[in-house]
């Protein structure tokens, strides 16, 4: 063979057991934000670039996976958030083709968009929402329901707001979530926390980041692990400095206190992390260390290709 390696991306998705539940990790690509020094508005930035610099990760630009979790139950396939799609008003607008991969890599991933029964809304950003609706507005999973946090319901689907947003990306983010979650308006389930959306999955009310926003806790035997959305962004920077805030969160208090919530009880019951801006595929553990929290990714067993005789 001569010539260069095909520049086409090889298929984003990745298969894990949890219990006795099959999981697919399906790429919707990346997003890249500029410098993180500038994303954490009450952290110091030099602090921010030493914290990087000693992970071995670039100063001059973030970018975040966009990690989606399909659970198959046995009789249910509940997938977790639904990525940026390709609306060319929204998320191609705004994120460009370097993310928008979901549909593509489901395939890839030997699932059909059909088949998904119910979408789980970790909260209603445009990197987590924007992908259930095509751009005349019609459902991409026809076959779903979907599930979400009432507070964001209210909150993100309220188009009065539209007019006092001070930003066009302001306006788009309520605009985009209006029209990717009510296509789904027959079929959806409201959470408050505490509700068993599918045998094993739980709802976690976690307000802070966005106001009603949920993360997931899904067990099979003696495994569970946390689906956290957007608790927390960043390996590194806010699992040691929690009381960093993220630029968009609501509330940089709620955020903050839901946080250390979550890592407390997660470390507490050594449950797995599923994180959907992590390092694909997203799975793995925390570990306390005196300064904070450490990411710990796991190494999920892989089924290789079978060798020909
Ligand atoms: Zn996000």
């Amino acid at each position: 063979m001569t010539g260069h390696p095909p520049t086409e991306l090889p298929p984003g998705f990745a298969r894990f057991e949890h219990g006795s539940l099959q999981c697919t990790v399906v790429s919707d690509g990346i997003i890249r934000l500029g410098p993180a020094r500038e994303s954490f508005p009450n952290a110091e930035p030099a602090e921010v670039d030493e914290l990087l610099t000693r992970h071995y990760l670039p100063t001059d630009a973030v970018h975040l996976n966009q990690n989606i979790l399909v659970v198959n139950t046995g009789d249910t396939l509940v997938m977790f958030d639904s990525g940026v799609g390709t609306d060319p008003e929204l998320g191609l607008k705004t994120f460009g083709d370097e993310a928008g991969l979901l549909i593509r890599n489901l395939r890839a991933a030997g699932i059909e968009p059909e088949q998904i029964d119910l979408v789980a809304l970790t909260h209603a950003h445009p990197d987590h929402a924007w992908g259930l609706a095509d751009g005349a507005g019609a459902p991409l999973f026809p076959n779903a329901s979907l599930a979400i946090g009432r507070a964001d319901y209210q909150h993100w689907t309220d188009l009065s707001r539209v007019p006092d947003a001070p930003t066009e990306h302001q306006q788009d983010q309520i605009k985009g979530a209006h029209k990717n979650i009510t296509a789904y308006d027959s079929r959806l389930i409201l959470l408050d926390g505490g509700e068993q959306i599918a045998p094993g999955i739980r709802a976690i009310a976690t307000p802070g980041h966005s106001p009603g926003h949920i993360v997931y806790e899904i067990t099979s035997g003696d495994q569970t692990m946390i689906c956290w959305g957007d608790l927390c962004h960043h390996q590194v920077l806010l699992l040691e400095h929690p009381e960093w805030n993220f630029m968009f969160d609501h509330d940089g208090t709620g955020a903050t206190e839901q946080r250390v919530r979550i890592y407390d009880y997660v470390d507490a019951n050594r449950y797995a992390v599923f994180g959907y801006h992590f390092p694909f595929p997203g799975h793995g553990h925390l570990r306390r260390d005196p300064g904070g929290f450490t990411w710990i990714p796991s190494d999920l067993p892989r089924r290789l290709p079978e060798r020909s005789k």
